[in-house]
């Protein structure tokens, strides 16, 4: 690319802060005042651009987000963390809530059955934008599916979504923690790095994965956690379609 169109792209794109991992208290490990609310609230308070709220195999607060963001200076994406078969945390991000229901319609017929015990795991709530109890869900959340890692980054693509390994430098729960590696059939959009490593230690540990675009969040469990790590994506505008093309490597994604 030439020097100009270098200097065109910066003087089109904006610059977009985004935090893509968050849980809501519908994640049973999320505390329970991560209410949709108050989550908007607190990341436009923090002047974060995009966020995504992904709860553990579930979407069922993302409808309710997405309302609550409507009026606000934010863009919410519809996203899901998915533990596969080999207890991996892969994130789903999606265009609309529709797809991410679709996603979920999987993701609930791959969980074991039984019932989500409060006591052990907590309480899995779906709320209204008054921050009222709509309902608990009840499914196993916490569980892994049946559905190996291939399968579910093929079914997040069958629907227009992308797949971003999670968090593959923690030492549980990650790719390469189940793994031992990232093979080259896994047709991840992007890798996401933990607020435990620093970018230098990542770029040093992960060189062999330097292909794939990386991200950085605060996979926040609590409203404090809001927007402790963050990525900033240069966009024409704050949407999904603007990620999906920084990801392909249209535009420029720092951290
Ligand atoms: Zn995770
Ligand atoms: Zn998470």
């Amino acid at each position: 690319m030439s020097e100009w169109a270098h200097v065109l792209i910066n003087l089109i794109m904006k610059r977009f802060i985004a935090d893509l991992h968050i849980h809501s208290c519908l994640s049973p490990c999320a505390e329970l005042d991560m209410t949709p609310r108050r989550i908007i609230d607190t990341a436009v308070a923090r002047g974060i651009d995009i966020i995504a709220i992904s709860d553990h195999n579930s979407a069922e607060n993302l409808e309710t987000t997405m309302r609550i963001a409507q009026n606000k200076d934010i863009t919410v994406l519809p996203a899901m963390e998915i533990t596969s078969y080999e207890e991996a945390h892969i994130l789903a991000l999606f265009s609309s809530v529709e797809h991410a229901a679709t996603m979920q319609d999987i993701v609930y017929g791959s969980l074991p059955k039984g019932v989500n015990d409060e006591r052990y795991t907590g309480y899995q709530l779906i709320v209204n934008e008054a921050d009222e109890i709509i309902t608990f869900n009840k499914r196993l959340l916490i569980n892994a599916t049946s559905l190996s890692i291939k399968d579910l980054v093929d079914a997040i693509h069958s629907m227009g979504g992308l797949a971003v390994a999670g968090h593959i430098d923690r030492e549980i729960f990650s790719v390469i923690s189940q793994l031992g590696f990232i093979s080259d059939d896994m047709a991840f959009d992007a890798l996401e790095i933990s607020c435990n490593t620093e970018k230098s230690r990542a770029e040093a540990v992960f060189k062999e994965y330097a292909r794939f675009p990386w991200i950085t969040s605060s996979d926040a469990h609590n409203l404090q956690d809001i927007g402790r790590r963050t990525t900033a994506f240069f966009l024409e505008e704050a949407s999904f379609d603007e990620i999906a093309r920084a990801f392909k490597g249209d535009g420029k994604i720092e951290w």
